[in-house]
């Protein structure tokens, strides 16, 4: 019989800069989903949208 050990995840959301395709990573906060408007880009003041959203295990 298999006894996988589960692995926690922790989701991470992905936004993407429309204007200078900047991509800032950070941690997934409860309401995020995709193609919601997120944050002012860093670098050009443009409102980025949420590009992606992913569960990565840590060890
Ligand atoms: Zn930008």
């Amino acid at each position: 019989m298999l006894s996988k050990k589960e692995k926690p995840l922790i989701a991470f959301t992905v936004e993407k800069c429309p204007s200078c395709k900047k991509e800032t990573k950070r941690k997934f906060k409860e309401g995020d989903c995709l193609f919601a408007p997120g944050m002012q880009c860093d670098s050009c003041k443009t409102l980025t949208s949420i590009a992606k959203i992913f569960g990565q295990a840590i060890e």
